[in-house]
């Protein structure tokens, strides 16, 4: 079986971790090798990683990963949840720049997520394991497509362990990536990202702020459904489920999946795949 682990996003509300809850028992199932949870930028936010980590760590029986963005921090900051990590048994850490709120305010102590990486590896050795992200669709700021996959192997140059990759729906994307940063001397696992699709119109307003591609004939079948929401999530599944495949029969070394807190949407994709 296909190595697995899930993604979900800090709640802020009792609604928000019920329905947390209810997608990491549902996912628990499937026995991923870890589970991990995303980071807003800056002031209050930064609490709820911490907290869902240990949530999902204590209440679930789930490894749960934090993901750390440097910017708008100070390394003072970055340092003090390292140490918090480090004491409640975190041992993999998803390593990333992360995006300042429409460009405003402070840009932070660390510039890249390649600084990042080498700051954890500086103060922790090799306490965690790091995961740096990975863009088979280039990442949307980069100058042109050869400069990211330079500033890509720099963050494993920086002691990144492996690499998730930004969604797609193009599995070509994926392998010609994994072609390119091998050539480049690149070995780390690069582990796909999916996207399992249940609400298009959320889709497409992530895809445009990320970058990633809906091929048209996704997209235009999606039109053709409408407020169908069986047949939406239907096709979304065979489609995901077809890209699953081809990406494990082509080498994909495992899954990471984008859940978004609900388990139905990753759970059809897994049935596909023969995954109970
Ligand atoms: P970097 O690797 O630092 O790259 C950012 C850009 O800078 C790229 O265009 C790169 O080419 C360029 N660059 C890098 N180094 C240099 C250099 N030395 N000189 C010039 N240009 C350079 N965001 C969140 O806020 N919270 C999350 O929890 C989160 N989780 C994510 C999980 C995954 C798996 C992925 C793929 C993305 C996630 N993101 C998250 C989004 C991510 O923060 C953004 O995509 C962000 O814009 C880039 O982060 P990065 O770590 O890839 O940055």
């Amino acid at each position: 079986m296909t190595a697995l682990s899930f993604e979900f996003y800090p709640p802020k509300t009792d609604d928000q971790r019920a329905q947390l809850d209810r997608a990491a028992t549902r996912l628990k199932a499937y026995a991923p090798d870890y589970v991990s949870c995303t980071f807003g930028a800056g002031g209050s936010t930064l609490s709820y990683t911490s907290e869902t980590v240990r949530h999902l760590n204590q209440h679930h029986g789930l490894p749960a990963a934090p993901h750390l963005s440097c910017v708008g921090g100070t390394r003072e900051e970055i340092r003090e949840l390292l140490k918090l990590y480090r004491a409640i048994g975190v041992k993999r850490i998803v390593a990333l720049r992360g995006d300042l709120p429409s460009g405003m305010g402070y840009p932070g102590d660390l510039r890249y997520a390649a600084d990042l990486i080498a700051f954890i590896r500086a103060e922790h050795g090799d306490a965690f394991r790091i995961e740096a992200a990975a863009y088979p669709e280039t990442h949307p700021q980069a100058s042109d497509a050869l400069s990211d996959l330079r500033h890509f192997k720099a963050k494993i140059d920086a002691g990144a362990d492996a690499a998730i990759t930004q969604y797609f729906y193009n599995p070509d994307a994926y392998f010609h990536f994994v072609d390119a940063v091998r050539r480049l001397g690149v070995e780390v696992p690069i582990i796909p990202g999916i996207m399992p699709i249940s609400n298009f119109s959320q889709l497409r307003r992530f895809s445009e702020q990320c970058g990633a591609e809906i091929p048209r004939w996704i997209a235009k079948r999606m039109q053709a459904y409408a407020d169908d929401a069986d047949a939406v999530r239907a096709f979304g599944a065979d489609v995901v489920a077809a890209l699953c495949e081809r990406l494990v029969a082509g080498g994909a070394p495992a899954l990471h999946f984008y859940t978004l807190n609900l388990a139905r949407p990753t759970r059809a994709v897994l049935q596909r795949l023969g995954h109970g």
